[in-house]
């Protein structure tokens, strides 16, 4: 991560005459990413995007009481090595408030309990996440761990090409084939396939678990978690727009693109902005959600195979809510994995984030999934209304914590809930399903002016903070390199399923 920083400021700096002008269509994470890493070779990128607040999936805003309403709740790992390079060298490290080293999963047969995994200090990996697992006893029985172990050792041995081999299999096809224990997948895979994806393990791709779990595996710290101390918008993304600008870049809201004008050839000719601006430049780059790029390519694009497998690949719904009680409740500093049917992980923030905090009213920030049929639920929550959607949330909260909330509380009632926010994404991360990461396109296009950035786009990540900045990053060496006539990385081979269903056509 590191080494591909430095490129930007020594091999890949412009000389005279190289500088190139780029338009990047979104400022979610990995279009400030991208325009950062090009304003640091000397290019001028300007970001343009569609909302007034910056950041996508990661923006947040107020609420009439000046209470933060986030996208999604996030955790930033250990293992997120490009994420970690760019709180250095943005030098806002201290912003992470790393928690204790460990997983915490609310208790299922004793409500109101939780049990953890400990990673102890001074412990290696992979000897860490071992002992983590083998000393914890409420969760698996010495059977159920030393039965789970071999399927997962390919993944130590063989590494990465073992792990794209599986991307065909859900967890739960994965854990027949190799017969692994049942109730593991109850215990920790749901949890973590919520968590990862926001989808049920029978949905989720084998390949997103295990890629996850070698990072864990390899690295010792992989699995530290850290909160941001506050809002994204503030904390993150303020510090690359100025980065950006410093550096001769420019970010720009309510910036709405409304359609990619093209060449003769194929290549952009300019874009046309729903406010009737017109916007010329060198280079392009698509920032966008995948479902957002899919509409908004051009038909001819449509027609060349790299573009056509876009349609591969679709966001996954998912909803983030925002509790405010009359009281503080039992809580952890940490992210809790709630191992509930409606509910993925969820942190008290009044405790958890520096921003947040307060003394004596909890406000829980849950992730709810999943929470559509296409995610393996079986409602279409996405499509109820807030109200139905915080009651469901309450009766489960009530049965995770009934001392503390609901009639079964010492007073009858139980914490009051002062108000409530509910954020609706209907499509957000791509969903992981089996078979989808062959589909996942190489930043370079065949267009000679045109790359993809987002998290969606191919890198070893899965759509994340981490996916979002790496694809950022790679989408500025394609532009980068190509302004100095450097070879570049190549364009991803498309299947040949893909070639087949559009037939012959010949490619600008
Ligand atoms: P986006 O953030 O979607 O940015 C795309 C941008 O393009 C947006 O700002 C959008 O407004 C803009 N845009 C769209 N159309 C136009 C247009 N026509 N013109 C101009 N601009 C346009 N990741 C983690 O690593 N850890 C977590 O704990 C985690 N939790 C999450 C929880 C939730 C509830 C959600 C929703 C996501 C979570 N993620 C997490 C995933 C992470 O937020 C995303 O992977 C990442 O932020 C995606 O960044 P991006 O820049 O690729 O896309």
């Amino acid at each position: 991560a590191g080494d591909l920083s430095k490129r930007f400021a020594s091999d890949l700096r412009v000389r005279d005459g190289e500088k190139k002008k780029v338009a990047i269509v979104g400022g979610g994470l990995s279009g400030l990413a991208c325009a950062k890493y090009l304003a640091e070779a000397g290019h001028e990128p300007i970001v343009l995007e569609a909302r007034d607040v910056l950041g996508g999936k990661v923006s947040a805003w107020k609420d009439k009481d000046g209470d933060w309403i986030e996208t999604g709740l996030h955790i930033f790992f250990g293992a997120y090595p490009n994420m970690m390079n760019l709180f250095a060298e943005l030098d806002i490290e201290d912003r992470l408030q790393w928690k204790v080293h460990k997983m915490i999963f609310a208790m299922q047969e004793l409500p109101g309990e939780f049990t953890s995994f400990d990673f102890i200090k001074g412990i290696p990996a992979p000897l860490n996440f071992g002992l983590a697992i083998l000393l914890n006893q409420k969760m698996l029985t010495l059977p159920e761990k030393l039965q789970t172990a071999p399927p997962l050792l390919p993944m130590l041995i063989e590494g990465q090409d073992f792990i794209d081999k599986q991307d065909e299999l859900s967890v739960q096809q994965f854990m027949r084939k190799y017969g692994m224990p049942e109730r593991i997948n109850e215990e920790v895979f749901i949890s973590m396939a919520k968590a990862l994806d926001f989808i049920d393990p029978d949905k989720l791709s084998m390949t997103v678990v295990l890629t996850a779990m070698n990072r864990f595996l390899n690295e010792t710290d992989g699995l530290q978690m850290a909160f941001l101390d506050g809002n994204q918008p503030d904390r993150l993304c303020a510090p690359m727009v100025e980065s950006i600008t410093k550096n001769g870049g420019s970010v720009m809201t309510k910036q709405r693109l409304k359609e990619f004008v093209l060449n003769e050839d194929g290549s952009v000719k300019h874009l046309a902005m729903a406010n009737g601006d017109i916007v010329e430049a060198d280079e392009y780059i698509s920032a966008m959600p995948v479902d957002v790029m899919k509409r908004m390519m051009p038909k001819k694009w449509g027609e060349i195979p790299h573009f056509a497998q876009l349609k591969e690949l679709e966001g996954i719904p998912v909803i983030n809510i925002h509790l405010w009680f009359d009281r503080k409740l039992k809580n952890v500093d940490h992210l809790c994995f709630s191992r509930s049917p409606l509910l993925s992980v969820y942190a008290d923030m009044s405790t958890t984030c520096k921003e947040y905090y307060d003394e004596e009213k909890s406000m829980l920030e849950l992730v709810f999934a999943p929470c559509s049929p296409i995610a393996g639920g079986k409602t279409n929550w996405i499509a109820k209304s807030n109200q139905e959607i915080v009651d469901a949330t309450m009766l489960e909260l009530e049965r995770l914590f009934p001392l503390e909330i609901g009639p079964k509380s010492p007073d009858g009632v139980g914490a009051r809930l002062l108000k409530h926010a509910v954020v609706k994404t209907p499509r957000s991360v791509y969903a992981a399903i089996p078979g989808r990461n062959k589909f996942r396109p190489s930043q370079e296009t065949p267009i000679k002016n045109f790359t993809l950035a987002g998290d969606y786009t191919s890198q070893k990540f899965l759509g994340s903070m981490e996916g979002a900045v790496l694809a950022g990053k790679l989408a500025a060496e394609v532009v980068a390199s190509r302004a100095k006539g450097k070879a570049t990385q190549g364009l991803k081979p498309v299947q040949q399923s893909i070639i087949n269903a559009i037939g012959p056509v010949s490619e600008p």
